[in-house]
């Protein structure tokens, strides 16, 4: 039991669960390898490095509020228009500006039974009601959603690709969403759009076209950024500026904005961590699936192993953990009989594939 504060907190609030990160240590052990997070193993850009050392001789000012030299860059790689981008502490800010300029008592925030837990969070924290819609083997079913949502839904949030299922859908399926419920916001959380390749723009399209749709990104994962924290949201100028007034002026370091600027103007080092993270994910899937451990089709940079029960998931872990390497448990996510594996390089996914084979091989 958590202690009891000595004033009370808004209601919802002793409802938010901690969010649980994907831990980086295993005891004293030098050799962990770290697959729980979905960070990039090629690291951050050089250029992205050199950029942060040069941005801290500045740490003395202010950083500009207005990210204006940030958002051109986006746009211009993307396509955009900069006016309708706001850049936030990592997506999670931008999904926390949604739901406190959107959600509040009285209202539901709509997700999928699968979806990643900063909606839940954010939604009790602006005093909102959370509300879950199921999935269909894994995968967003549009239907459902359209079923959950009611008069007092404000925002739907979708990853797509979903986290923790690396599963997706279509962007026409989001487009019949966003129609079927006008009253709301549908969010686009393209976390892994970087990886998805061919010509998916995360809902770029739609949400520079449509009244009701917001995109959200991050430089957490293509782009080897996770611990400098910066993401960014696309979408209509009214709902972006809604979204500026609840953002405070100063988020974003200096250091951060100059970082993430030259990591999205490295085109090389984004093309080889997203060709690098295809190969190997296929072959990671066709390993583990070999070895007997299926996956669904995965369209991020990590798979969901999925094991015969949750013993046997638990099991697997223990085996992973003993020979240093940490995956996700994704219990919290209704998924206890999977392990959501990021991919790393071509040396740690065969490490991984062995650990595994040899696992299932004494199971069977
Ligand atoms: N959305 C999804 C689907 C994610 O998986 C993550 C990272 N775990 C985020 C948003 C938030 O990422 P960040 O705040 O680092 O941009």
């Amino acid at each position: 039991h958590p202690p009891s504060p000595p004033i009370a907190p808004q209601p919802g609030i002793m409802d938010i669960a901690l969010y649980e990160a994907g831990s980086s240590t295993l005891g004293a052990r030098s050799d962990v390898l770290k697959l729980s997070s979905n960070e990039n193993p090629f690291g951050a850009s050089d250029k992205a490095r050199e950029a942060a050392v040069r941005a801290t001789h500045a740490m003395h000012r202010y950083p500009p509020t207005d990210h204006a030299r940030l958002r051109a860059a986006i746009a211009e790689v993307h396509g955009l228009d900069p006016d309708r981008i706001i850049c936030g502490v990592g997506s999670d800010e931008i999904i926390h500006f949604l739901c406190q300029a959107y959600a509040g008592p009285g209202t539901e925030v709509l997700f999928t039974q699968h979806g990643f837990s900063m909606y839940r969070i954010s939604a009790l924290a602006a005093g909102a009601t959370p509300v879950e819609a199921p999935e269909r083997e894994r995968t967003t079913d549009i239907d459902a959603l359209i079923a959950a949502a009611g008069p007092a839904t404000r925002l739907i949030f979708v990853a797509n690709p979903n986290n923790p299922t690396g599963t997706m859908v279509p962007l026409a399926e989001l487009e019949r969403l966003a129609a079927a419920v006008p009253q709301a916001i549908l969010v686009i959380d393209a976390a892994y759009a970087e990886y998805v390749g061919g010509d998916y723009d995360g809902g770029a399209e739609l949400a520079g076209r449509l009244p009701n749709v917001v995109m959200t990104r991050t430089f957490s994962k293509l782009y080897g950024l996770g611990g400098m924290r910066v993401g960014w949201g696309y979408g209509p100028r009214a709902v972006i500026d809604v979204l500026n007034r609840v953002r405070g002026p100063f988020n974003l370091s200096n250091v951060a904005l100059d970082t993430a600027e030259a990591a999205v103007r490295d085109r090389a080092h984004a093309d080889h961590s997203r060709s690098e993270n295809a190969r190997l994910r296929a072959w990671l899937a066709a390993a583990l699936a070999d070895r007997g451990v299926p996956s669904d089709p995965s369209h991020a940079n990590f798979i969901l192993a999925r094991f015969a029960d949750v013993q046997t998931a638990e099991a697997c872990d223990a085996a992973l953990k003993a020979d240093g390497i940490i995956v996700r448990k994704v219990g919290g996510y209704g998924l206890p009989h999977c392990l959501r594996i990021t991919i790393g390089d071509e040396a740690s996914c065969r490490r991984v594939a062995h650990v595994v084979g040899q696992f299932m091989a004494r199971q069977a």
